[in-house]
């Protein structure tokens, strides 16, 4: 199956469901939303037909990209766009197929290897539906395979992430229709230009000359330094080494297409190296620390069980202070640029981690009006109350905890820190609607009078079903004095000034 010719794009049009290919979708003969069963599959198909568009066209400036966002391409220039590029996708190519290794050898192992959050030997109702894991057709196994080298932890040790780390999360824009939401995504030349991604190097499984200790044109034991990579390499980077095995199969046992060849097992060898560095992806937003008078950066991931909320600073604009600072993915910067007051509509998506294996999968959707620039303030002002007041009722129960226990020995440190976690949850969960309510409003210039108040008055019922067991104990009650103490103060300061507002 070759992905830039063969119908594979999964889609649902007004109620019937088929698969469409890139020329059909990008020339505007098909269209539709994409359909798949899970979420994080759907974004892994947008990811991939993100970065095959960028690879196969590159617009000159935004005068070309905003043509291309308005109108649908001609059957020629799809065919001039694709010419030579034919050995890049595919599947089942003899020599270079596409994201893997030929001519690995070791044992099979099942095809659910690859499907993010399945077989991993934990059991999670909400990803390990064992009945869309036992057989893969084609498209569904270009999805999975895209999805595991960029968006996944390792399954073992030997076979790394991909070059974002193990759990990234990705933003992507969103428009109306699926053709146009692909073009939003892609950059200009300028922008490629402006962050510095060449075209020296091809794809990882393309020009891999073979020698001994080589794979995939990385030399065992040593370092990959990720800042060397170019636009191709870097976008479908393949930090395993997979082999799938194709054979006659009746029927996807994901999608439920009845196909004729497929996928059940595939073979990996394992391999050693390490990253250096980092590279700029385009739909990825960083942080850094400045260390050394060097930018030290990491992705955006999801951790420590925070809703997206608290990250939307980094997501959304950049940052930039002595210690350090973030940087929006590539793909919304640029969109500033285009659209100077324009909406703003992303997806944000990744899977959260416990160790290496992962326990949820993200997937949200956000919308900010036209004036989101303009109304900087306005968004990281909603933030940083509700972040605020999340460290009021943390500090609180922080001050109830340690006064009530005897000795703060190293164990008591690692419970007292659970427990505040666990208060960071609850908060987490009980604000989220106010603050994301908060935050739309901004995006119909309302501006949310009462958060702060609604705030408080979560804090405190919080505080209070947390400390009811023990506000009968004699041996608590000065505890419990002193952490209400330190709460009221906080949330006294925390009142809004009654300055007029803007
Ligand atoms: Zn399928």
């Amino acid at each position: 199956m070759n992905l830039l010719t063969d119908a594979w794009i999964p889609v649902q049009h007004q109620g019937s469901y088929q698969k469409i290919s890139l020329q059909q979708l990008l020339c505007g003969e098909q269209s539709g939303e994409l359909c798949l069963p899970r979420d994080d599959m759907e974004l892994a198909c947008l990811q991939l037909l993100c970065a095959m568009t960028q690879v196969l066209f590159i617009p000159r400036d935004k005068k070309a990209l905003g043509q291309y966002i308005r109108e649908p391409i001609t059957p020629e220039a799809y065919a001039d766009a694709c010419r030579g590029k034919m050995d890049w996708f595919d599947l089942d190519h003899p020599e270079t197929p596409f994201m893997q290794t030929r001519g690995l050898t070791g044992k099979f192992n099942p095809i659910n290897k690859i499907m993010a959050g399945i077989n991993d030997g934990t059991n999670k109702t909400f990803l390990n539906d064992e009945s869309i894991s036992t057989v893969l057709c084609q498209p569904c196994a270009s999805i999975f395979l895209f999805n595991h080298s960029s968006n996944c932890p390792s399954w073992c040790g030997g076979v790394k992430a991909g070059i974002r780390g193990a759990t990234p999360a990705t933003t992507l824009l969103l428009t109306d229709t699926l053709r146009k939401t692909i073009w939003v995504n892609v950059l200009t030349s300028e922008y490629i230009d402006k962050y510095g991604y060449h075209d020296n190097d091809n794809f990882c499984w393309i020009d891999a000359v073979p020698q001994v200790g080589v794979i995939n044109k990385i030399k065992k034991g040593k370092d990959v330094n990720l800042i060397t990579l170019g636009l191709k390499r870097g976008l479908f980077w393949q930090p395993a080494h997979i082999e799938l095995i194709l054979e006659p199969i009746e029927k996807c046992s994901c999608c439920g297409s009845v196909a004729e060849k497929g996928y059940k097992n595939f073979i990996f060898e394992k391999f050693s190296y390490e990253y250096q560095g980092n590279w700029k992806h385009p739909y990825s937003p960083r942080v850094f620390e400045i260390n050394k008078g060097e930018k030290e950066f990491r992705f955006i991931s999801y951790r420590d069980k925070t809703p997206l909320w608290t990250q939307l600073p980094q997501i959304i604009f950049d940052n930039n202070d002595e210690k350090g600072g973030s940087e929006v993915a590539p793909v919304i910067e640029q969109l500033q640029s285009l659209y100077v007051s324009g909406k703003l509509s992303l997806i944000v998506g990744g899977y959260e981690c416990s160790k290496a294996t992962i326990v949820k999968r993200h997937h949200d959707s956000l919308f900010l009006s036209n004036n989101w620039i303009e109304n900087r303030s306005r968004y990281l002002s909603v933030i940083s109350i509700g972040l605020n007041y999340k460290n009021a009722l943390r500090m609180a129960i922080y001050c109830f905890i340690c006064n009530s226990i005897i000795s703060p020995s190293k164990n008591n440190k690692e419970k007292i820190n659970r427990i505040c976690s666990e208060i960071d949850a609850i908060y987490y969960s009980e604000t989220e609607g106010v603050i994301m309510d908060s935050l739309a409003l901004l995006s119909s210039g309302i501006e949310n009078e009462n958060l702060s108040s609604d705030l408080k008055a979560i804090v405190l019922r919080i505080f209070d079903q947390q400390t009811k067991p023990y506000s009968h104990e004699p041996k608590m009650l000065k505890a419990l004095a002193l952490a209400r103490r330190s709460l009221y103060k906080s949330l006294k300061e925390l009142e809004p000034q009654g300055e007029a507002h803007e």
